[in-house]
């Protein structure tokens, strides 16, 4: 029985960030996570402007070693293309990048396991998380019993520790489900820009192209779970079927190949606040239902609340308190600085992305008035 202070389950973003925030704590901490990394991840890739910030805020040399990754794609441009096919072109104010999530968690995993406070467990799933008045018991697949005061879960939308811990439902219409896979070949590629294109039968969800290293391409659709499963749609099949006969996107793949198989997953929507603390514990990312809920991005989100539950726990074990009241400042926190922004997403979601008629509107006043395309660049 190895005994710790913090357990996180799951390396994604989200658990490796709080490992990293957790750093100076002098804590004892352990990492588990399932797979044995290098592992993929199904993702459309696009990692956003504002994640060097998060890691310049735990430590400044983490933002410079984000910047030594070679294998990734600077974005500087944003393309919406309206249902009408009017396309809409914001210059993002700062650079994001396009990053195979195999090629980013490793570097986030590789930078955690640095830390002299952190002992890393790969290969081996948490199987059951136990509470009890002192903390958490955990088992893990390859039999080990672990115990900590404080747990911080970050395993996704489909952990374990979401699945015991979550103090809410996820109601089925809350969350999205998308498929991706990798090409080479696409043509007429605008240059360094992320592609969004918002296709009638796919809306509010899109297709997606982003540009990878080495003129490869992530390619994708989402749709919410709702509409998928009434309708029955095998999100494959249909992302096939616009490769093929789309009029515009077609042609663009007439001579891309694909490498390996097109993968799915779902993403658990930020529709409402939602309470993701309790005794003892935190919920981050995707186990804490924080996707963007009009772009299906969840990387910043899950590195932001990483960050935040990292620094509640060295809070926590600084003034000896692990109550639910004390832990209440981790969710009040994390929707003081993600909600007011994720409520605009909301109302962009239901009032633009379900309307093909708003859409275009919106694009061609976007493209006709300087003033809007400022405001999308900011808010991007
Ligand atoms: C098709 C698709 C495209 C997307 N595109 C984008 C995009 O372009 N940009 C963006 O920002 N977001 C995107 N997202 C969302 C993004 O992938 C997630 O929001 C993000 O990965 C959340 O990070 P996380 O650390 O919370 O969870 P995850 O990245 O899911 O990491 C969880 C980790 O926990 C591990 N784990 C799971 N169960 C256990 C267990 N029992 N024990 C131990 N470890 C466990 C997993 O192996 C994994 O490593 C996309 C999602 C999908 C499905």
């Amino acid at each position: 029985m190895a005994d710790f202070d913090v357990i996180i389950s799951g390396a994604g973003p989200a658990g490796c960030t709080a490992a990293l925030a957790l750093g100076s704590s002098g804590l004892n901490v352990a990492l588990i996570e399932k797979e044995r990394f290098p592992r993929e991840k199904v993702c459309g890739d696009a990692i956003p402007a504002y994640v060097p910030k998060v890691l310049a805020t735990i430590n400044p040399s983490y933002r410079v070693a984000l910047e030594g990754i070679e294998d990734k794609k600077p974005v500087s441009l944003c393309r919406y293309v309206a249902p009408d096919r009017t396309a809409l072109d914001i210059t993002f104010r700062e650079n994001g990048m396009v990053c195979r999530r195999s090629v980013f968690d490793s570097f986030l995993l590789d930078l955690a396991s640095r830390l002299d406070n952190l002992t890393v467990i790969t290969g081996t799933p948490i199987k059951d998380v136990r509470p009890g008045s002192k903390g958490f018991a955990v088992s893990t697949g390859n039999g080990d019993e672990l115990t900590a005061k404080l747990l911080i879960g970050c395993d996704g939308s489909a952990g374990v520790s979401k699945r015991i811990l979550a103090p809410y439902r996820h109601e089925p219409s809350e969350g999205s489900v998308a498929v991706r896979a990798y090409f080479s070949g696409i043509k007429d590629n605008p240059p360094e820009t992320l592609e969004f294109h918002f296709l009638k039968q796919l809306l509010p969800g899109y297709f997606w192209i982003f540009p990878l290293p080495g003129n490869e391409f992530n390619a994708g659709i989402g749709m919410p779970s709702a509409v998928v499963s009434s309708g029955k749609i095998n999100l494959r099949d249909l992302m096939m079927k616009i490769i093929e006969t789309d009029p515009v996107i077609g042609p663009r793949f007439s001579t891309a190949s694909m490498k390996g198989d097109i993968k799915g997953y779902n993403l658990p929507l930020f529709t409402r606040k939602r309470k993701i603390s309790g005794e003892r514990f935190m919920l981050c990312g995707d186990a804490a239902s924080l996707v963007n809920p009009a772009t299906g991005a969840g990387i910043g989100q899950a590195m932001q609340s990483g960050r935040y539950a990292g620094w509640q726990a060295a809070e926590c074990f600084r003034e000896n308190d692990f109550s639910v009241e004390f832990m209440k400042s981790y969710d009040l926190t994390l929707y003081g600085k993600l909600w007011r922004s994720n409520r605009n997403y909301m109302i962009i979601r239901n009032l633009v992305l379900k309307n093909p008629v708003v859409l275009n509107l919106a694009s061609r006043a976007g493209n006709s008035n300087r003033f809007i395309r400022k405001e999308l660049a900011e808010k991007l």
